[in-house]
């Protein structure tokens, strides 16, 4: 039987459609990361972590998220899974 691909990957909980978001948005965001440079803790660059935001998988951007035990960090508006993304991020309505 035919699976789609992104059934193959594995990021986080939940559906499918938000495993794929949220491997488009680690990958958005290795590009940023990548552009930046500069010294990197866990991967991000250390000057994010002064100042931590957050992108979630359908573009919210905040500075406060919902820490849920089962799913990790989550939106507070819409319940994704969110990303550390860099200070000057913006929502794009
Ligand atoms: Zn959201």
């Amino acid at each position: 039987m035919y699976k789609p691909m992104t059934e193959y990957l594995d990021f986080g909980a939940g559906p499918i459609s938000t495993k794929a978001e949220l491997f488009l948005l680690k990958q958005r965001r290795q590009s940023f990361i990548d552009t930046e440079g500069g010294p990197l803790f866990l991967g991000i660059p250390d000057r994010w972590l002064d100042n931590v935001t957050f992108r979630c998988i359908h573009g919210h951007v905040s500075k406060c998220i919902l820490k849920s035990e089962e799913q990790g960090d989550l939106c507070l508006a819409c319940y994704g899974p969110v990303l550390i993304t860099f200070p000057e991020d913006e929502e794009q309505i």
